[in-house]
């Protein structure tokens, strides 16, 4: 007779004999991989480059560990900050300093304070006195003629860019929405699905009979629904820096026998007798009964093709950007003279945004203690090549401080200049860019039709860690439940 633990014992004896090789060690992989794991496959993560964490990836520059990628997490229902307390990092949670953001790149080389009332930089008030900073009265007053615009001309519009320019002007569009998509998406406001980038402004719209009274409207729904204020999305950082998630993430899948390699270049995915092959540059191909393809659209396309017929391989078109990250001596930056950062007029410099980290981040300023600094030049947008691509690291560190100085409004010279470093990123395309809803959910259909291939990953899921979190979790539990149900036949 068999005990009650017995079919306990067999179904876990079952899940150790399927074998899950997940294809990219970013964050996204790492956490495929960690809930794979938790019900007792065999797990196995395979990471090209000789470092985990993918776009979460530390630095040290003049003695600093600092975040040289993401260096944050969206609040937003509390999805990353599950997976941050349940890896026992609850303590390290930090939140930035309330000091906002600037925009530059104003006419005559001003900046001003980002204002604070509005969606995607869609002010809710185009004469408040912060808006009015950035816009001037002339384009205040254009701005106004949105609430003057009879209701049945709005329609539902899809381009932001086009939305805004014919509701509020050229102005409002160039230098309050189109810095702050530029920051967001690296890419232009023509390019952006409204309804993807901020679902329910063009309901709002239509009710509301303006788009100014729309983004007010809709900014009371977001705070009765989270009862917060806060000026657009809340987020929040690691004491130490985002490395600690990898870290943390390695440790669990190590603690629960998970192999994790890396150095290891996937090339192709084969099947035979029922198993993938998974093909590496160097060494044996693996066996594995299921798959998750974790790495950049291209690279999981390429892989998935040849298994998914209906799956498309044109390149999307993604944005490289380049981060530079300087530390300086410069006592007048203890002030903060920009708030915790700066958006830039496209166009008008070679940066595309600035963040001051020693501003931002209390527990970067102790690290670095007072008159020492760390701010984060970055370059490139969608479809326009960072400023430091042709530059050696040294000029890039140069054109860097230049314009750190410009936008901060500071001298900054190279003597001041303790150390830098600068990396290089090809971004997964917007989730939010016009279009790319309808590819991704076409990739994810055609992938799901292979037995035992998943993908997670930025480009399905959507630029930022709560997107991609909840979706690698989301995919890996349609992975897993379809390996540990795989011919299992019920308990007689
Ligand atoms: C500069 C920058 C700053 C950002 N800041 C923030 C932020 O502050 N907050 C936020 O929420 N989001 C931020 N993001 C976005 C966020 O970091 C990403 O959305 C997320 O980290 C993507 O994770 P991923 O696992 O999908 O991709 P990746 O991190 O790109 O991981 C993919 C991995 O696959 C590996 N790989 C590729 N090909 C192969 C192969 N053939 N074989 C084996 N391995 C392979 C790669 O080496 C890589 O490690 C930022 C992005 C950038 C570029």
């Amino acid at each position: 007779m068999s005990t009650p633990a017995e079919p306990l014992r067999r179904l876990a004896d079952d899940a150790r004999a399927r074998r899950v090789v997940v294809v990219g060690g970013g964050v996204a992989g790492l956490v495929a991989a960690l809930e794979c794991a938790k019900v007792g496959l065999s797990v196995t993560v395979l990471e090209r480059d000789a470092r985990l964490g993918g776009v979460l990836r530390t630095a040290e520059v003049d003695g600093l560990a600092l975040d040289v990628g993401a260096e944050s997490y969206a609040t937003r229902a509390g999805v990353v900050r599950g997976l941050v307390d349940e890896l026992g990092l609850a303590d390290a949670v930090t939140a930035p300093r309330p000091a906002g953001a600037w925009v530059a790149g104003l006419p005559g080389g001003g900046a001003a304070p980002l204002p604070r009332g509005g969606i995607l930089g869609i002010p809710d008030n185009p004469f408040a006195v912060d808006v009015r900073r950035v816009i001037g009265w002339a384009g205040a007053w254009r701005a106004y003629v949105d609430r003057l615009r009879p209701p049945l001309t709005i329609g539902h519009e899809h381009s932001l860019g086009k939305l805004v320019r014919t509701r509020m002007g050229p102005r409002a569009l160039d230098r309050l929405v189109a810095p702050v998509t530029g920051g967001v998406y690296s890419a232009r406001p023509d390019d952006i699905d409204v309804d993807a980038a901020a679902p329910g402004l063009n309901a709002a719209l239509t009710r509301t009979g303006s788009l100014s009274g729309a983004v007010a409207a809709l900014r009371a729904e977001r705070a009765a629904a989270s009862g917060s204020t806060a000026p657009g999305g809340a987020v929040e950082g690691l004491v130490g820096g985002m490395g600690r998630l990898v870290e943390a993430l390695v440790a669990r899948l190590d603690a629960l026998g998970a192999d994790v390699r890396t150095g290891v270049e996937v090339t192709a995915l084969t099947r035979a007798d029922d198993a993938w092959r998974v093909e590496m540059a160097d060494g044996e191909p693996l066996e594995a009964d299921g798959v998750v393809l974790a790495t950049s659209e291209p690279v999981a396309r390429a892989l998935a093709a040849p298994h998914a017929a209906a799956l498309d391989t044109t390149p999307a078109r993604a944005p490289v950007v380049e981060v530079v990250t300087l530390v300086v001596a410069s006592p007048e930056l203890d002030a903060a003279p920009r708030g915790s950062g700066v958006l830039v007029v496209p166009g008008v410099r070679a940066a595309k945004a600035l963040t001051h980290s020693t501003a931002k981040w209390g527990w970067v300023a102790d690290a670095a203690g007072p008159g020492r600094h760390v701010i984060r030049v970055s370059f490139g947008a969608q479809g326009e090549e960072p400023a430091t691509a042709p530059l050696d690291d040294d000029g890039a560190a140069m054109l860097a401080l230049r314009e750190a100085a410009a936008l901060l409004g500071v001298e900054l010279e190279p003597a001041q200049l303790r150390g830098a470093h600068r990396e290089r990123y090809v971004q997964a395309q917007p989730g939010a860019t016009i279009g790319r809803a309808a590819a991704t959910a076409a990739a994810r259909a055609a992938i799901a039709a292979v037995p035992g291939l998943g993908a997670v990953g930025a480009w399905l899921a959507g630029t930022g860690l709560a997107q991609v979190v909840p979706d690698a979790r989301a995919e890996a539990d349609r992975i897993r439940s379809s390996m540990l149900w795989r011919g299992t036949a019920p308990e007689a």
